[in-house]
């Protein structure tokens, strides 16, 4: 599997993915998670594509398996370690899971924040750079767009339930 994985020089995360096996919390087919060096929240990991793709600007409604794989598996985590923790299972309100998106992206290769709770977060980051909007994007939202771009129709479409789905996060907030 790993052999079809094009590395790409100088890239941490590559490296990380291929050879730092020590720091995998959790390996799927298409995803590492690792801690992130500076949590913003008791739990705060990242969940790493195995393929290096830089940006999540550069993704396609083919890469849908791959968030919805890189979503399920950082849940996952989080639940086994609140778990593990005695706390109580993930409140969905709490939860921050998605991209940094351009200038605000540090590292180019793809990579999810899963943070939680968001009440450990500090108003900078709570309000500013994980701020879902402009410059961080929640995973569903990308997921919902890359759909619609690809013109995959909406099976709600018309349903008066719609609205009661939406979690309150404005969508749209990127182009
Ligand atoms: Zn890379
Ligand atoms: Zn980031």
């Amino acid at each position: 599997m790993t052999s079809m994985l094009t590395t790409v020089a100088g890239c941490k995360f590559c490296d990380i993915v291929k050879n730092k096996k020590t720091l995998h919390l959790k390996e799927k087919d298409k995803c590492v998670v690792i801690n992130d060096i500076k949590p913003k929240a008791k739990h705060h990991f990242l969940v790493l594509s195995k393929q290096h793709i830089a940006k999540p600007t550069d993704l396609t409604a083919a890469d849908v398996p791959l968030l919805e794989e890189m979503e399920r598996t950082g849940r996952e985590l989080l639940r086994e370690q609140l778990k593990k923790a005695g706390e109580a299972d993930t409140v969905e309100d709490m939860l921050r899971i998605g991209f940094h998106l351009p200038p605000l992206l540090s590292v180019h290769h793809l990579h999810m924040h899963v943070i939680y709770p968001t009440s450990d977060m500090g108003l900078i980051s709570r309000k500013l750079t994980f701020r879902p909007g402009k410059v961080f994007k929640p995973v569903r939202e990308l997921v919902e767009q890359l759909k619609a771009n690809a013109g995959v129709p909406d099976p709600l479409q018309g349903n008066p339930a719609k609205d009661d789905c939406h979690d309150g996060i404005p969508a749209h907030a990127i182009a």
